[in-house]
């Protein structure tokens, strides 16, 4: 990259140029992808069902025996 207040290139991950001394600190954050936020929606989508199925057993189970109904 290049700073950009005197032009000099600089290495990648510097936190400051080294000739003038131009801080680099908001280059890291913007580097980062939000990978968190599809993570975490998985994880309360799976806690939801989970706790559908601790929370509601007898509809769980209903379907369970007319299934069973179905299949004789
Ligand atoms: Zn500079």
């Amino acid at each position: 990259m290049f700073c950009p207040k005197c032009g000099l290139e600089v290495e990648d991950g510097l936190e400051a140029c080294p000739r003038c001394g131009e801080g680099f600190g908001n280059v890291k954050t913007t580097k980062r992808p939000s990978l968190f936020v599809p993570i975490a929606l998985l994880g309360v989508g799976a806690l939801l069902i989970i706790a559908s199925l601790a929370l509601f057993p007898e509809v769980v189970g209903a379907h369970l025996t007319i299934f069973d109904i179905g299949t004789f």
